[in-house]
């Protein structure tokens, strides 16, 4: 039995720290309707996993989308999606098929959906062998249809989608590669960024310039600060290291910098990380700060892209 701390909830959105899941508010009377015909199965669970207490408050209210981070090849992040009501299950950016199917199993779970951010192979390397298992619709930029392996649905910026019932908002983020998408849950106050924003940094300009980087992550800084960020991989202690040595004196990045190496030290994920977090500490959204400026050597007449530019630079060859 795991009871679930009072202090763990916010805004109808609870995390148990076990297992990295977060169950999300959805839709009000969907929930409640679907309460009513919750296999005993799924409300044990939930009753395990809430503590009896919370759980005709929660269940009435709300149905829920489920979010499992499952770690792939050595520093990438695949996160399982899974809405509780109807059992539909997506996954984001299958580096590999193994640990999906192996996380699918312990669900008994079919896979309806793969979503990709971009067409690198750490992030569509499972693609092929899902779809073929499990009949998956695979789903990803119109810009790179003929890049990412086995797409069935194309989307561009704007676009919304359905994800069992949540609202999806396609993003289009580009700067890492031309046809970067990020996904945008805001009933569940979720952002999935791939490689475009880390916790602590941003992806290469492989496909892009720091001002498509820029604009970028401007757009999704533009979103509520409280939404929780799912990126592609775990650099969150070589980022710190980084932001360290060009922001010194930012009081709250070394505070967070302390708390991710204890994380890292027990082998504990320091993703999701939150938009709030990463405007006060990630040097990729600080460009205007007078200190990085001052470290960097970048004059006050630059502006933002030149800004972001250099930090790029001086974060490829640290
Ligand atoms: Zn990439």
């Amino acid at each position: 039995m795991v009871s679930f701390p009072r202090s763990g909830m916010r805004r109808g959105l609870c995390v148990w720290p076990g297992t990295r899941q977060l169950c999300l508010r959805k839709n009000l009377l969907f929930g409640f309707v679907h309460f009513l015909s919750m296999p005993l199965k799924t409300l044990r669970g939930v009753s395990r996993s809430l503590g009896i207490s919370h759980l005709c408050s929660v269940a009435k209210m709300s149905s829920t989308l489920q979010i499992e981070m499952i770690p792939c090849l050595s520093d990438n992040y695949a996160y399982l999606l899974h809405d509780v009501d109807t059992g539909t299950v997506g996954v984001v950016d299958p580096s590999e098929a193994l640990p999906v199917m192996d996380a699918l199993s312990r669900k008994n779970g079919n896979l309806t959906y793969i979503l990709n951010t971009h067409h690198h192979y750490d992030h569509t390397g499972g693609n092929k062998e899902l779809k073929e298992m499990y009949g998956a619709k695979v789903i990803g930029s119109a810009i790179d249809r003929d890049r990412i392996p086995g797409i069935d649905i194309v989307l561009k910026d704007g676009d919304k989608w359905m994800f069992a019932g949540h609202e999806v908002i396609v993003i289009e983020t580009p700067g890492h590669t031309r046809g970067h998408i990020s996904f945008y849950f805001p009933g569940s106050q979720a952002i999935f960024t791939g490689d475009t924003l880390f916790s602590l940094s941003c992806g290469k300009l492989f496909e892009g310039t720091p001002e498509e980087m820029l604009a970028s992550l401007k757009k999704i800084m533009s979103l509520p600060d409280n939404t929780s960020v799912y990126c592609g991989h775990e650099y969150t202690l070589s980022n710190s290291k980084f932001a360290l040595s060009i922001e010194p004196q930012n009081e709250e990045l070394k505070s967070y910098a302390a708390q991710v190496a204890h994380l890292r030290k027990k082998g504990l994920p320091t993703i999701p990380t939150t938009l709030k977090k990463e405007k006060s500490c990630n040097p990729f959204l600080r460009t205007s700060s007078a200190e990085i400026r001052q470290s960097l050597n970048i004059p006050a007449t630059a502006d933002d892209a030149e800004a972001l530019g250099v930090i790029r630079r001086a974060k490829d060859s640290f």
